[in-house]
C-alpha cells in the first residue's frame, strides 16, 4: 500500500529528508575517517538523488544517512571482468560516490559471454574505460574514473592508499595476493571476489583481521600459472559472487557491518549451497608480519 506509486513514495519520503537536513545531521568522527576531503562539503543528497535512491532511503535499518556515506566512499575495483562488470554496476546504481576501475586488458569476444557491461560494439577497445563509461551513463551524480594499466607493484601504493574498500575482481594469483598485501599495508578494507567454473568464493579482509596469505599461503600456489578464464566459467557465476560482493560492500559502507570479515564464503553453483568458513591468522604470515 504504502508503496503503491512513485509519486506516493517521494512524498512520503521528503518532508522525513527535508526535515533531517534542515536540523542538521552531521558525520560523527569515526565516520569522516572513512571521508575524502575533496569530498567534505558535498555529502548532502539533491532532490534528484532522493528520487534515484528512495527504495534504499525507505528501507528499514537504511536510512538517509546510509545513503550519504554511500555518497562520499571512494571505491577501488580491480579488474573489468566478470566480478568487476557487475559488481561496478551494481554499487555505481546504489549511489557509491567515486568509483576507480583498474584493468589493462582489452575486450574480446569471449568476455561477452559474461562480462555484462560490454557488447559486441566493443571488441579491442579498453575493458576500463568502456565500462566506466557504462557507470557513468547509469549514474552521473557519481564520479567514476578508470586506468588502462594493469595493478603492479609501481602503482600499488598509490591505487590504494586513499580508497575506503578495495574489490578485487582479478583473474590471477600474482594480482590477489599483490592486493592483499597492499591493502594491509595501507590498512585499507579489502572485499575479494572469485569464480572458476561453477564455483565462487568471496572473503574480507580488514586492517586488525587475518588476511588472503594467512588462509592459502603463498607458496601452495607458487607454480600455478592458472587463470580464471582458463579454466572455463559459466556465465552466472561471475556474476553471482559479483553480486555477493556488492551486496557485502554496501553493507560495510552504509551500516559499517562486516559479515565475512575474516570468514571465506563458498559458493557451489551445481547444487547451489553456500558455506561460510572462519580462517584464523597465521603467524608465520609474511603479510601480518609486516603490518
Ligand atoms: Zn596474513
Amino acid at each position: 500500500m504504502l508503496l503503491k506509486t512513485k509519486g506516493f513514495v517521494v512524498e512520503f519520503l521528503f518532508p522525513q529528508i527535508l526535515h533531517r537536513l534542515k536540523i542538521g545531521i552531521t558525520l560523527d568522527d569515526k565516520e569522516v575517517n572513512h571521508v575524502s576531503d575533496h569530498l567534505e562539503n558535498e555529502f548532502e543528497l539533491s532532490n534528484e538523488e532522493m528520487h534515484l535512491y528512495s527504495r534504499q532511503i525507505l528501507l528499514d535499518g537504511w536510512d538517509i544517512e546510509a545513503q550519504e556515506k554511500l555518497k562520499l566512499a571512494n571505491v577501488l575495483i580491480i579488474g573489468a571482468g566478470g566480478i568487476g562488470c557487475t559488481s561496478a554496476e551494481l554499487l555505481a546504481r546504489a549511489g557509491v560516490g567515486k568509483i576507480t576501475i583498474v584493468d589493462a586488458d582489452t575486450i574480446e569476444i569471449s568476455n561477452l559471454q559474461r562480462q555484462i557491461a560490454f557488447t559486441a560494439n566493443d571488441l579491442g577497445r579498453y575493458k576500463a574505460e568502456i565500462l566506466a563509461k557504462h557507470l557513468q551513463d547509469i549514474n552521473p551524480h557519481i564520479q567514476v574514473s578508470y586506468q588502462n594499466i594493469r595493478f603492479d607493484e609501481t602503482n600499488a601504493d598509490e591505487l590504494v592508499q586513499h580508497q575506503d574498500v578495495v574489490l578485487d575482481g582479478c583473474d590471477n594469483f600474482t594480482t590477489r595476493y599483490l592486493v592483499n598485501a597492499v591493502c594491509k599495508k595501507h590498512q585499507v578494507p579489502l572485499i575479494s571476489a572469485s569464480a572458476i567454473g561453477f564455483e565462487g568464493q568471496m572473503f574480507m579482509v580488514d586492517a586488525d583481521s587475518a588476511c588472503y596469505e594467512c588462509l592459502f599461503p603463498k607458496e601452495d600456489h607458487a607454480n600455478e600459472g592458472l587463470r580464471c578464464a582458463d579454466s572455463g566459467v559459466l556465465a552466472t557465476t561471475p556474476v553471482m559472487m559479483a553480486s555477493l560482493q556488492a551486496h557485502h560492500t554496501l553493507l560495510f559502507l552504509g551500516l559499517g557491518l562486516t559479515p565475512l570479515k575474516q570468514k571465506l564464503l563458498l559458493w557451489n553453483g551445481l547444487n547451489m549451497s553456500q558455506r561460510i568458513l572462519k580462517f584464523e591468522k597465521d603467524v608465520n604470515c609474511p603479510v601480518c608480519q609486516a603490518t
